[in-house]
């Protein structure tokens, strides 16, 4: 028998608070994602988030997390989550993955989006549209009653069958009052006996997907994770309802990834 996992189920109360913190996470979200031009520095990028953050009444999650030191995480092309905002410069052709959670009257929401900086390769816009498009293959399984196995399964499924690879070694989560809860969420099918999804149960469902390998590295910094093979890495994240109907996605902003979007056929 695998082992019990206790995974919280949110009350309607809960839900409208957690519904009021994704939804300012997606706001920022976009407006960061905005924000991203070439010439700017990442650790601007920061303090731009961390003012939208608070002009909302809310604070940044990630600060001070298991001593976290910015407001959000920024991670360019080989960089896959967690990176640190400093005097790096954006340039034309990066990949800016944008990570942010806000904590708002006790609630988080949290949310991610990789944005292309002016023309990137071909391989990247593929890679962009596979790692959005694995994000609502899992969504898509956010129902009550599904398999959780089945929902980080579908992630690998889809992205190994368009040529990339996942992240095995960071996971997605249960979100609430806390940023990690349980269950895990990794994005390939979990070894042994998986629980069944229930209707009020909140997950941060987040694709990393690689473009090479999919093993990872940490920096010298002791946060920054980077591909193995230094080639490029997305991510997308929403914050997602289970329900009995369809799922809720709580952080909802309109796609960006599309393969119509990005020019190219998956
Ligand atoms: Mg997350």
């Amino acid at each position: 028998m695998g082992k019990r996992v206790k995974i919280p189920i949110k009350t309607e109360a809960e839900i409208r608070k957690m519904r009021i913190a994704g939804e300012i996470a997606s706001e920022v979200l976009q407006a960061v994602a905005g924000f991203i031009e070439p010439g700017r520095t990442t650790a601007e990028v920061d303090s731009y988030a961390a003012e939208l953050i608070a002009e909302r009444g809310g604070t940044p999650t990630f600060l001070g997390y298991r001593d976290f030191p910015a407001n959000i995480c920024i991670s360019i092309n080989e960089e896959v989550v967690h990176g640190i905002g400093g005097a790096r410069r954006i340039q034309p052709g990066d990949l800016v993955s944008i990570d942010i959670g806000v904590t708002m009257n006790g609630w988080i929401g949290d949310n991610a989006v990789t944005v292309p900086v002016g023309s990137i390769t071909q391989e990247d816009r593929r890679l962009l549209a596979a790692t959005e498009q694995s994000l609502f293959e899992a969504i898509d399984h956010a129902r009550d009653g599904i398999p959780l196995g089945d929902l980080c399964g579908s992630v690998e499924s889809y992205v190994n069958g368009h040529g990339f690879t996942v992240v095995r070694k960071l996971v997605g989560h249960g979100v609430g009052r806390n940023l990690h809860e349980k269950p895990e969420v990794p994005n390939f099918r979990p070894e042994g006996r998986s629980p069944r999804l229930k209707a009020g149960m909140i997950l941060a469902i987040e694709p990393m997907v690689n473009a090479g390998v999919g093993e990872v590295d940490w920096l010298d910094d002791g946060w920054t994770v980077v591909t193995a093979d230094r080639k490029s890495s997305a991510h997308f994240e929403h914050t997602v309802l289970v329900t009995t109907g369809d799922p809720e996605i709580l952080t909802w902003r309109p796609r960006t990834a599309l393969p119509e979007q990005l020019g190219v056929i998956l």
